[in-house]
Parts: C-alpha cells; sequence; structure tokens
C-alpha cells in the first residue's frame, strides 16, 4: 500500500492556482493565456513525476515561458557564412526594424493624407528602388525572387517558350527548380547548349515566333569551371526578343568585391528588359523579389505584370515595404557592413575576444578563417576572416543557449567566425561561450 499523504503528486497545486500566480497572471497579459497555461501544465506534469518540488510549479513554467510569443529564437550568427537560410538570410538594418515597426500598426500604405484620397501601395519602396537604379524605367516588388519570376513568366509566355541555356537550369535550394517554376507558370522551356557551353548561335537558331522571351539565370549557387562559355546579356540583348536576366542576389551597382556577380544596374545598361532578384540576400533587406523594367519595352512590360491577376496574389504587405524602403535609404545594412568588413579588423576582434575568455579559463584561440557569401549569391567567392576558436563540445551547448550562437565545425573544432557579427555582438559572444563554460 502507498503512503499517500506522502506521495508528492497529491501536493501539486492546481493549474488555476498556478496561474493566479501574479508574475505568471503579468506572463499571461504579454504572452497570452494558452502559452502560459501550456508551460504550467508542463511544470506541473514535471511535478507529479518527481522532477521538481510541487512548490517549484510556478518558478519552473516561469522559467519554461519564451522571452515572447512567437516560438522564433533569436540566433547570432557565427557561421562565417554571410547569407545563411536557416537563418533567415539577410538581418535587417537598425533603420528596417524601426520601420518595420512603425507599419506594424496603422499607417498610410494606401493613403494620400493631403488629399485623403487613394495613394499609390507601396510608391515610396519604388521610388526608393528607382533612385537607386537610375537606369530603370519601372519597378514592381513582389514577395521573393522566384515570385518575381513566376510572375514574368505567368504574364509573358504562358503557351509560348523561354530560351534558356542547360547550364543555367538551376535548382534554387530545398528541392525548388527554376525550370520547374517556369513550366508550372504555364511557360515552355527551350533549353540549348550544354552544362558547360552554350554559344550566340545556339540562341538565335531556338528563337521562333514561338519565343516569350530569352532568360539568363545567374548560377548564383554553384560554379563551373574548365572548358565554359556563356553567351553575355549584351549579345542575348542584340537578338531581338526581350531578355529577362534573373540576377538572384539583388546587388543593385556592381561591388568591387564581388566582380563576377551581376547586379542590376550593369545588367540594364546590357539590355536586359527585365531583371529579376531578390530583397534578402546581397541587397541585405527583408524577404521580397524585385523586378525591373529597362527605359521604354521594359517599363511596359512592369506595367503589364503588376496589372496580372497573379500579381496580387504576390503582392508584398506593408512591413514589406517599409523595411525594404528604409534599407535602400538608409545606412548600409548588416550584409553589406560584413561583407566590406576588412579581414585585419576581424582579426583585432577575435584576438580580443579570446583573450577575455583565456583569461576566464576557457580554451579559446583566434584564428584566421574563411566566410562566404552563402547560398545567396556570389559562389566560389571565399572572404578571409578572423575566429574563436573553441574545443567542438562548445558547439551544442551555445547552439542550445540563450540567446543561440551557432557556429561551425572545423577540424574538432567549434569557430566563432566574426564577420557576419557587427562589433556589438562581441559582448554577447562571450557572454554566451562563459555561460556555456560554467554549463560543460
Ligand atoms: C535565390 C535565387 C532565386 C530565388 O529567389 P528567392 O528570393 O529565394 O525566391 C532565383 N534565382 C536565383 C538566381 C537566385 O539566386
Amino acid at each position: 500500500m502507498t503512503d499517500t499523504a506522502a506521495d508528492p503528486r497529491r501536493l501539486v497545486p492546481r493549474t488555476d492556482a498556478v496561474l493566479a500566480d501574479p508574475r505568471l497572471a503579468a506572463a499571461a497579459q504579454r504572452l497570452g493565456r494558452n502559452l502560459v497555461k501550456r508551460a504550467v501544465v508542463a511544470a506541473q506534469k514535471r511535478a507529479r513525476r518527481g522532477e521538481i518540488p510541487p512548490d517549484a510549479v510556478a518558478g519552473t513554467a516561469l522559467d519554461a515561458l519564451p522571452a515572447t510569443a512567437t516560438g522564433l529564437r533569436p540566433v547570432l550568427n557565427a557561421t562565417g557564412v554571410l547569407l545563411h537560410t536557416n537563418l533567415g538570410r539577410a538581418p535587417l538594418s537598425a533603420a528596417a526594424r524601426e520601420a518595420l515597426a512603425l507599419a506594424a500598426g496603422t499607417c498610410d500604405v494606401e493613403l494620400d493624407l493631403t488629399t485623403g484620397g487613394r495613394g499609390r501601395r507601396g510608391a515610396a519602396a519604388i521610388d526608393a528602388l528607382l533612385a537607386a537604379v537610375p537606369g530603370a524605367g519601372a519597378a514592381h516588388l513582389v514577395n521573393n525572387g522566384a515570385a518575381a519570376l513566376a510572375l514574368v513568366a505567368g504574364t509573358l509566355a504562358v503557351g509560348r517558350e523561354i530560351v534558356v541555356s542547360r547550364g543555367e537550369l538551376v535548382e534554387i535550394g530545398d528541392s525548388f527548380r527554376i525550370p520547374d517554376l517556369l513550366t508550372a507558370a504555364g511557360a515552355r522551356l527551350r533549353e540549348v547548349g550544354t552544362t558547360n557551353r552554350v554559344h550566340p548561335g545556339d540562341y538565335a537558331d531556338a528563337i521562333t515566333d514561338e519565343t516569350a522571351f530569352v532568360l539568363k539565370v545567374h548560377p548564383s549557387n554553384f560554379t563551373i569551371t574548365g572548358f565554359t562559355r556563356a553567351v553575355g546579356l549584351p549579345e542575348l540583348a542584340a537578338l531581338g526578343v526581350p531578355v529577362v536576366a534573373d540576377i538572384g542576389s539583388g546587388l543593385l551597382q556592381p561591388h568591387p568585391l564581388l566582380p563576377g556577380e551581376p547586379d542590376a544596374a550593369t545588367a540594364l545598361a546590357q539590355g536586359a528588359t527585365l531583371v529579376t532578384a531578390s530583397g534578402d540576400k546581397l541587397l541585405g533587406g527583408p524577404q521580397a523579389g524585385l523586378l525591373l523594367g529597362s527605359p521604354g519595352v521594359g517599363a511596359d512590360l512592369v506595367q503589364r505584370i503588376r496589372r496580372h491577376p497573379l500579381a496580387r496574389a504576390m503582392r508584398v504587405d506593408k512591413l514589406t515595404l517599409a523595411a525594404f524602403e528604409a534599407t535602400l535609404r538608409g545606412p548600409s545594412p548588416p550584409t553589406r557592413v560584413a561583407l566590406d568588413a576588412d579581414a585585419a579588423g576581424l582579426r583585432v576582434r577575435a584576438e580580443a575576444l579570446a583573450a577575455r575568455l583565456a583569461s576566464a579559463g576557457v580554451e579559446a584561440e583566434a584564428v584566421d578563417s574563411a566566410s562566404t557569401v552563402g547560398g545567396g549569391g556570389a559562389p566560389g567567392v571565399v572572404l578571409p576572416s578572423a575566429a574563436v576558436a573553441l574545443p567542438e563540445r562548445f558547439a551544442a551547448a551555445l547552439r542550445r543557449g540563450e540567446p543561440a550562437v551557432l557556429g561551425h565545425l572545423e577540424n574538432g573544432r567549434c569557430l566563432l567566425d566574426l564577420r557576419a557579427l557587427p562589433p556589438e555582438a562581441d559582448d554577447t559572444i562571450a557572454d554566451a561561450v562563459l555561460a556555456a563554460h560554467r554549463g560543460l
């Protein structure tokens, strides 16, 4: 027979009683009652299993509550990959974050406050984009780069042909493929050339009355080297049909460190009729798809595309419009700052951080490392960087910490690469490593 009076399960407080704890009541105001109740029920279960004492239920529930009502947790990107798809690509600038907060309330996204009439949605974001690419005649924004391409194909090429090189049939990521996207939008593909080589004549031979446009896709996540040949935009532009350039990463102007990365201004100057790109890669803004048209023909096509019924299904929200405009008008976004950071400065930060950790007994050392832009662009480009090297066992502890820090493993060590992190993050990194050290 069990002694029920001594059974701790009898002493576990009731849910309502725990929820009445002022700290949990305050949390329920902020996070919602359901979320708090779930944490309480989980703590009660632990108490019934004897894992925590019955009087610790409220405190345990409180500790388990997330900082906000989202399940998303902030992660410090110490991987050395500037645009990490699993971490949400480009982090937003402070200016873009402020704009987001403003737009989160009610705002004049489609209202002209002077006249009281309807205003053109997103006009300010489009103006900012056209100011950044003066060579464009018109621009439009959609949800992402894939949407921009799908909308172009769905407007201009349903039942018609898109001429594209076999060397540019790119899988973007997570098994999504540009050729599938184009055919799903209703277009037929007319593939030309081979994986490694295509000639101007291949394109010329493929052009018929069925041709909607020639598509040039930037191979943004791989390189082909050796016996290769691609056809540039100036030659494609001479073919007499519209040329659509999917430049991928969203560089608006050439970048000196990334000579192989196409940019919107150059693509238009070289004769592209339309340019598509992403907003959250090297542009450094929120997830968005950019569509830019050359003055004249391209601008007319942008207007057609904007009025297509599917354009409404790919429309960006006010948050994106606000963050995108602020990214372009505000100071350099973090992605750009990280790209331009000089390696010597990163090394100084790594030395200081390693010295600070070593003095606290952590086995830490400053090392040279190699950063990359990531799946978002500039394949094959290595950016010299610096990192703090820790024993490998730190990796999991840092990843599970608060805030989470994601490093990368190399030769049995956990490297915390500083290129993708602003200098202000160094204190947080130090605290996170020290916390992990105490827990190991
Ligand atoms: C990233 C990329 C895309 C897809 O853009 P999303 O914004 O991810 O939808 C399309 N084309 C190229 C060349 C890319 O690099």
